[in-house]
């Protein structure tokens, strides 16, 4: 499979996260060419602000690779991110630490993002990850859209800064991401 192929698994898993009310993020963790992780924002869920999509697949790696006897800097080192939004400082500080080999996102990230919106944290890292964003961000961008049109129950209220769209809290012109505090 391509990698637009592995965008539209990970932008269902999206829909699946907005369906349940979370933040529509969708991720994939590609390992010898198979699926070994998917997973979705579970913050609203479990009451965390850590249980982004990328840290779920994680968890679900670092699981395999017990049950699999597996040495996780093996795995980790072979493993390519797909995920739908640009990760945030937190997901992207995790994934450079366990030296996975590629990250691929659709839409930026201008509130949290560490690829390259509000950090670009591979700087602090190992410079031979290869990142990729803008892979099918538009739909990522929409399933957010979506999301904030209705009621997150636990979302803060929307701070409109200087210079942002005074009724809209994302701007599609600039293809990114402004309102959660969730990602
Ligand atoms: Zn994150």
């Amino acid at each position: 499979m391509d990698i637009l192929a592995w965008m539209d698994i990970a932008l269902q898993k999206a829909e699946e996260s907005l369906r349940a009310g979370e933040v529509p993020v969708g991720c994939l963790f590609i390992y010898n060419n198979e699926v070994r992780a998917t997973g979705n924002n579970t913050v609203n869920e479990t009451c965390n602000a850590t249980r982004h999509a990328e840290i779920n697949c994680i968890d679900q790696v670092l699981k395999f690779c017990t049950e699999k006897h597996l040495a996780y800097e093996t795995v980790f080192h072979n493993l390519d991110v797909i995920v739908t939004v640009e990760p945030c400082i937190m997901c992207v500080s995790a994934l450079l630490q366990l030296q996975v080999r590629s990250i691929v996102y659709g839409c930026a990230n201008d509130r949290f993002g560490g690829c390259v919106s509000v950090l670009q944290v591979p700087k602090f890292y190992d410079p031979k990850i290869v990142i990729r964003g803008n892979v099918k961000g538009e739909e990522a961008m929409r399933l957010l859209q979506n999301f904030y049109k209705g009621v997150n129950p636990n979302a803060p209220e929307p701070k409109v800064k200087k210079g942002r769209n005074a009724k809209g809290t994302w701007s599609t012109e600039s293809n990114s991401f402004f309102n959660s505090e969730f990602m």
